[in-house]
C-alpha cells in the first residue's frame, strides 16, 4: 500500500523561517531587529478597539469586512467594492497564487524577492522563475525577459524586501504596460507606507487603470499588528471577485479587523511613525557607512547592511546577538555577506550603531 502523496510541488517547499527572538519575556528579552516590526508597536486606538472585542468572542466575525474596507477605503481614497481583507497579506498573495496559477504553469519573481512568493506558488504546483536584480534593485526588462505563455503572475515589491530599494515609478509604470494581458501583476507594498519619494504609486493608479494588477498591503509593519495577521488587496472588480470566491468566509478574525480599523483611521500615529523610521534608519545608515559598512539607500522601515564576506557577517551577528539584539541574517535570499537590520527606537537604533562600529575597530 502506498503512502498518501501531497499534490505535486509541495515537497519541494522549503518551509520560511521566520526572524528569531522576541518571543521571550523578562529583563533579558533580546530586542528583536529580525522581523521589521515597528517597535512603537500599534496605535493605542487599536489596542482599545482590539480590547472591546474581548466582550463579544462568540460571535463570528464580519465576513463582508464591511467596517475594516471602509475604513481603508476613507483613508487612502480607495472604492470599499474593491478591496479584500486576508489574515496578513501573506494570505491575498496564498489566494492569488490559488486562483490564478496552477501546474504546467509559471510565476515570475526577482533574485532577492520575498520568500513566499516561491512557496505559494509550489504549493500551487506552479513553476517559479527567478530573474537576476541589477545590483540589489529590480531589473524590469529581465522580468519581461523571463514571461512566456505560461506565466500567469510576476510579484514585485516596491520598496523591496530584504534590499530596501525602490526602482522609478516610470520603470514600475512601463512593467504594468508591457506585461501581456494574461499576466497578473502583484505590487506587493508591505512597505509602501515608509516611502517619502515624490510620485511613488503604491499601485493605486496601476490598479485603477487596468484589469491585471493586485496591490497587496500589509498592518504587520508600519501599523504593528504584526501579530493580528491582517492585511489586504485592491484590485478590479474581476480579480476581487475572484478571491472573494477563493478566500474562507470568516479568514479575518473580529479582534483583528477592529485593531486594524482603529489603526488605519488613526493617521497621526502612522504618520509619527513614519518619521520617527526615517529619522533613526538615516541615522543609522550614516553612522554604518562610517564604520565601513555600506548599505544601499533604503526606503522601508530596515537596512541591508554589507560586510566583506559571510565569515564577518556572522561575526557580526554574534557580536549584535552578545548585547542581545536579533537581526537577520538574508544568506539565503542570494545576499551573502548582508545583514538586515531593523530600526528599532531611539536605544536599540544607538545600540546597533555601538556595537557595529566597536565590532570594524577591532578588526
Ligand atoms: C512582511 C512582508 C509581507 C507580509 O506580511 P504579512 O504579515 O503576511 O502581512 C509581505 N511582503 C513582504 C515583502 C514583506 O516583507
Amino acid at each position: 500500500m502506498t503512502a498518501p502523496q501531497p499534490q505535486p510541488g509541495i515537497l519541494d517547499v522549503t518551509p520560511y523561517v521566520g526572524g528569531d527572538g522576541g518571543h521571550g519575556t523578562g529583563a533579558n528579552r533580546p530586542i528583536k531587529l529580525s522581523s521589521n516590526e515597528n517597535p512603537l508597536g500599534p496605535s493605542p486606538n487599536a489596542v482599545e478597539a482590539y480590547k472591546e472585542v474581548a466582550g463579544d468572542l462568540a460571535t463570528y466575525p464580519d465576513g463582508g469586512q464591511t467596517a475594516l474596507r471602509r475604513a481603508i477605503a476613507d483613508i487612502y481614497k480607495l472604492d470599499a467594492d474593491r478591496i479584500v481583507c486576508g489574515a496578513g497579506s501573506d494570505e491575498i498573495l496564498s489566494l492569488i497564487c490559488q486562483a490564478y496559477a496552477g501546474p504546467g504553469t509559471e510565476l515570475i519573481h526577482t533574485e532577492h524577492g520575498f520568500a513566499m512568493y516561491s512557496i505559494y506558488g509550489r504549493i500551487a504546483g506552479a513553476t517559479p522563475v527567478v530573474v537576476p536584480e541589477d545590483e540589489r534593485k529590480t531589473d524590469i526588462d529581465a522580468i519581461l525577459g523571463a514571461v512566456t505563455e505560461r506565466t500567469r503572475l510576476v510579484f514585485l515589491a516596491n520598496p523591496n524586501n530584504p534590499t530596501g530599494t525602490l526602482i522609478a515609478q516610470s520603470e514600475i509604470d512601463r512593467l504594468a504596460r508591457s506585461l501581456p494581458p494574461h499576466v497578473v501583476l502583484v505590487l506587493d507594498g508591505a512597505y509602501a507606507e515608509f516611502v517619502r519619494e515624490p510620485g511613488y504609486d503604491p499601485g493605486i493608479a496601476l490598479v485603477d487603470g487596468a484589469r491585471n494588477v493586485i496591490m497587496t498591503r500589509t498592518f504587520s509593519k508600519v501599523y504593528g499588528l504584526g501579530s493580528l495577521r491582517v492585511g489586504w488587496g485592491y484590485a478590479s472588480a474581476e480579480i476581487i471577485d475572484v478571491l472573494n470566491r477563493v478566500r474562507g468566509p470568516f479568514n479575518v478574525a473580529s479582534p483583528a479587523l477592529a485593531a486594524a480599523e482603529a489603526a488605519v483611521r488613526d493617521v497621526e500615529y502612522t504618520e509619527h511613525c513614519v518619521i520617527q523610521n526615517e529619522i533613526w534608519r538615516e541615522w543609522l545608515a550614516r553612522e554604518l557607512s562610517r564604520a565601513g559598512l555600506p548599505s544601499d539607500p533604503a526606503h522601508g522601515n530596515f537596512l541591508c547592511v554589507r560586510f566583506a564576506d559571510q565569515a564577518t557577517a556572522n561575526a557580526a551577528d554574534m557580536a549584535l546577538k552578545a548585547k542581545g539584539l536579533i537581526v537577520r541574517d538574508v544568506s539565503g535570499y542570494n545576499l551573502p555577506g548582508c545583514l538586515r537590520i531593523t530600526i528599532g527606537d531611539e536605544s536599540a537604533t544607538r545600540a546597533v550603531a555601538r556595537t557595529l562600529t566597536q565590532f570594524m575597530a577591532e578588526r
